[in-house]
């Protein structure tokens, strides 16, 4: 005979059961408490509760591409090695001849999304990042463009001496599907002020959140964990963006992103435990009760961890994930081609005891119809507001400590070291 509910959760959380069980909210103080205690299987089972109430075993993965289009950067950032500086990655700047190569080579996979953002780059004019979008859409037609961070979205509109609901419009008409999370890292101005001074602050990636929602533009939240911050920190971000989706309902998926510490400032702070990955996707799951999706990213917390989330509140394995720039294997610069073949994406969702269900960016499930649609790039161009060769490798703010002979590490024109999945 199995364990009773009762048994597993023990007396410190049985309250927490009781609330999980009746589907009503849990306070700031139940969050804290799931930090804290040391019964985390007891945690993952509450999770799993509401994980298995909403998806069953169902684990939805996406087949997408990442475009790091540049990495320069003038907000400096202390959690970040992915921007350009001296003794770090040398700068580059796609492009759009070299971002049409990077789609390239993925043209015989039936991608559903791609996946853009980048560095604050202060000398990139508004119109680059409008045929930017243009130009994904252009190669891969029918594909979902999930780009730009709220802090991207706050530079394109000074750019171009907008609001940011007309740079968000203008974004839309060029072909702009959804805006990934990030931007924020965590809702604290503690943190803000200490690891992101130079980037906007919480009420500033509200705004764009709220001005998204308005014209109708899906997104994504995160929340990143494992700097500085403390657990009271981790629950007030999750019920700040609670709050938040109250108000606009315009969330799809929470992705808790572990902080990866080697080359940034930061690189004292050690890795953070399958502990603290684990129980921050349960409490997530948990506390987030307006939040249909729950995603553990592979790239950043393991595959084997990955599994494991499975029984801890995440239905979403993230995706195929092709050249993902922001954090490095090994601690080494320039090794960037980070992938799961298709088979063994379903391998490792199988083996955890799942089901794995192929999803478009707005969780649809994937018909083979709606794959041929995106599997032949067109090369047809398009109109373009002006060339960009100017902008490319070794331009910098006045303000950016790169050096100026760098050229990208990404346009060798490469061939990828594994199968390509079918
Ligand atoms: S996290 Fe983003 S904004 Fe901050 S330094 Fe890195 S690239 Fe720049």
């Amino acid at each position: 005979m199995g364990l009773s509910p009762e048994r597993i959760v023990g007396d410190e959380l049985l309250p927490i059961l009781r609330k999980v069980e009746a589907s009503q909210r849990l306070s700031r103080e139940d969050g804290l408490l799931l930090c804290k205690t040391p019964n985390l299987t007891a945690v993952g089972y509450l999770a799993n509760l509401v994980r298995e109430r909403r998806h069953g075993a169902k684990t939805y993965y996406v087949r997408n591409q990442h475009v790091n289009y540049t990495n320069i950067c003038n907000k400096f950032c202390k959690f970040c090695s992915f921007y350009a500086k001296k003794g770090g990655p040398a700068p580059y700047q796609m492009t759009l001849d070299q971002v049409r190569e990077r789609l390239s080579w993925h043209r015989d996979v039936p991608l559903t999304e791609i996946h853009m953002v980048g560095g604050i780059n202060p000398r990139l004019p508004y119109a680059y990042y409008l045929d930017l979008v243009r130009t994904v859409k252009e190669v891969r037609p029918g594909v979902h463009v999930k780009a730009f961070t709220a802090v991207e979205i706050v530079e394109i509109a000074r750019q171009g001496k907008v609001t940011i609901e007309q740079a968000l419009a203008d974004l839309i008409e060029a072909g702009l599907d959804s805006l990934p999370g990030g931007g924020i890292e965590i809702l604290s101005d503690r943190v803000h002020h200490e690891l992101f001074g130079k980037k906007l602050n919480g009420e500033e990636w509200k705004n764009v959140a709220r001005a998204a929602a308005k014209l109708g533009l899906k997104q994504y939240a995160t929340m990143l964990y494992g700097h500085i911050e403390t657990d009271e920190e981790r629950v007030d971000h999750l019920v700040q963006l609670r709050e938040l989706q109250d108000e606009t309902g315009n969330f799809l998926t929470m992705t808790p992103l572990c902080f990866h510490p080697e080359k940034t400032e930061l690189e004292h702070i050690e890795l953070p435990t399958a502990d603290t990955d684990l129980r921050n996707i349960a409490v997530s799951r948990l506390m987030l009760d307006n939040f249909e999706h729950v995603k553990s990213f592979w790239i950043m917390n393991t595959v084997p961890v990955t599994q494991m989330a499975l029984w801890y509140g995440a239905d979403d394995a993230d995706g195929l994930v092709h050249e993902y720039e922001i954090t490095y294997k090994e601690g080494e610069f320039g090794n960037k081609t980070q992938a799961l073949t298709h088979e063994n994406m379903i391998r490792m969702i199988e083996e955890a005891g799942r089901i794995p269900v192929e999803r478009d960016s707005l969780y649809h499930e994937i018909s083979h119809e709606q794959l041929e649609a995106t599997r032949r790039p067109k090369l047809t161009p398009v109109p373009m507001a002006k060339a960009y060769g100017a902008l490319g490798a070794g331009q910098e703010g006045e303000d950016h400590p790169v050096a100026k002979s760098s050229t990208d590490p990404g346009s060798s024109g490469n061939t990828l070291p594994f199968t390509i999945p079918k």
